[in-house]
């Protein structure tokens, strides 16, 4: 006899546990079902432990900076295993509350791996359960390239399982999560060669956000090496890794390659085809506004939908969808459009709306552009010197406020409230209208001239 649930979700990530979570407030019987570690990307081998990173790369700047305020800071090194063991230490914490929780909320945790057997059932180790709305939440995992020798190099994951830190490592790729590693390892003192296939780093971000980043991380020691593609890797007998590059360049000396060229929706595996779901061609499973999938009663949220990668996407389409489904909201669904975003680089970034080249294709002339840069006060007394970078992207005669865009120390926690002034449809007139916060970074926004 299977047993039947009002909703189970396959994947105990950001996008599982909310729908699951949302549901089963409403009480409705729930399941969720986790392969690996409950969490998800988010907690395990994404979000969490890269802010932890982050944060040490930060404290390893404020411990130069803090001779310029006239502390007398010898350093001593740097404990890497120390801060590996507090780190997993705090994800287990995570993990071990996730497990109470879902007890406490009436969340049933099935461990194993799910594959549909027909549009309501599944099998997990060859057990079935049945229920009347299924949320496929599986996520993705990092690509490796298909190359050889690709397999001496690690992804994100294999970073996150390091006991020790690289001497010099390669970082590959150009996304949030390359700038991300590549930056908080220099911060660390690792020797980083940054490998782009393009001319620049996050591609699709503001031209000002990517060219001060750039050149920040330049600043910084990081080797930038653009329009590059490996061809192979090759480990030499002294066991250091040698990168075999387009146009006969070859690169050597590493002790570590790091792959963070993008990731893959984890959909092979679940036997979609039992329960007629379609995927696009890449493996990402389509769905309308509503998370609906082609077969009824069958939804997906999260990354294995292609759309916004991020945990908060991923938790607020599930909540919605739970809200649709067992709290009568109809309407109830995610607004994709201005998600505000952080990237955890040094210094980090913080972006919503539109970039200057995507307003100006979508508004032309109707664009009016307010930018800002300055070494920010902190810095004031500092040997090191950070840029800090913003913009407001403008339409109309309004001026209404369609991006907003910052680089510089602070910006990480700067852009929520200013995200909710753009979704909230502010015009430069507001802003201009705010009494300005001195002395800020922040203040800028409202002062622009
Ligand atoms: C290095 C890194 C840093 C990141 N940093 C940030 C950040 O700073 N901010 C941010 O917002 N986002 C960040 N992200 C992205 C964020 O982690 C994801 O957007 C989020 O985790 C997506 O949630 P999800 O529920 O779709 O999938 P996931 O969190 O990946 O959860 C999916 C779960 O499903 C399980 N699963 C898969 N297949 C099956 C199966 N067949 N049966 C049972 N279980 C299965 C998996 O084991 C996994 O636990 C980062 C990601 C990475 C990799």
């Amino acid at each position: 006899m299977s047993k039947h649930y009002d909703l189970i979700a396959i994947g105990g990530g950001s996008g599982g546990l909310s729908a699951a979570e949302r549901a089963a407030k409403y009480g409705a019987k729930t399941a969720v079902i986790e392969k690996g570690l409950m969490g998800g990307t988010c907690v395990n081998v994404g979000c969490v432990p890269k802010k932890i990173m982050w944060y040490a790369g930060m404290l390893s700047h404020a411990l130069d900076d803090a001779r310029g305020y006239g502390f007398g800071v010898k350093r001593l090194g740097h404990d890497w295993q120390k801060l590996v063991d507090g780190r997993q230490e705090y994800i287990k914490g995570i993990n071990d509350w996730y497990h109470t929780y879902l007890k406490d909320s009436n969340i049933d945790e099935i461990t194993g791996e799910a594959r549909f057997v027909d549009a309501n059932t599944l099998d997990v180790n060859g057990e079935q359960f049945t229920a009347d709305h299924i949320v496929i939440a599986p996520g993705t995992t990092p690509v490796i390239p298909d190359i050889p020798g690709a397999e001496l190099g690690m992804t994100s994951d294999g970073f996150f399982a390091l006991n020790e830190p690289p001497r010099r490592i390669a970082v590959v790729g150009s996304g949030y999560i390359a700038v991300e590693i590549a930056g908080l390892l220099r911060a660390l003192g690792c020797d980083v060669t940054l490998i782009i296939r393009s001319e620049t780093v996050l591609r699709g971000f503001d031209a000002m956000l990517r060219n001060v980043l750039m050149e920040e991380m330049i600043t910084a020691g990081i080797n930038m090496m653009s329009s590059m593609q490996i061809e192979k890797v090759v480990k030499e007998d002294d066991e250091s890794l040698t990168l075999h590059c387009d146009h006969g360049h070859v690169i050597s000396g590493y002790d570590e390659v790091l792959w963070a060229i993008g990731r893959e929706p984890l959909t092979a595996d679940l036997n979609l085809s039992a329960a007629g779901v379609e995927m696009d061609t890449r493996g990402y499973i389509p769905t309308d506004a509503f998370q609906n999938t082609n077969v009824n009663n069958i939804y997906a949220v999260g990354d294995v939908t292609g759309q916004a990668a991020l945990t908060p996407v991923a938790i607020a389409a599930a909540r919605r969808l739970s809200d649709r489904l067992f709290d009568n909201q109809a309407d109830r669904k995610l607004d994709y459009t201005d998600i505000p975003t952080v990237v955890f680089s040094h210094p980090p970034i913080g972006t919503v709306g539109l970039s200057e080249e995507q307003a100006r294709k979508e508004h032309g002339e109707a664009v009016n552009v307010y930018t800002s840069q300055f070494t920010p006060m902190y810095n004031a007394l500092t040997e090191h010197k950070t840029q800090t970078a913003m913009k407001l992207v403008c339409v109309g005669a309004q001026e209404k406020v369609v991006g907003i865009h910052i680089i510089g120390l602070g910006a990480d926690e700067m852009l929520q409230g200013f995200a909710v002034a753009l979704k909230m449809g502010a015009t430069k007139k507001d802003l201009d209208d705010t009494v300005a916060i001195h002395p800020s970074s922040a203040e800028e926004f409202v002062t622009m001239r």
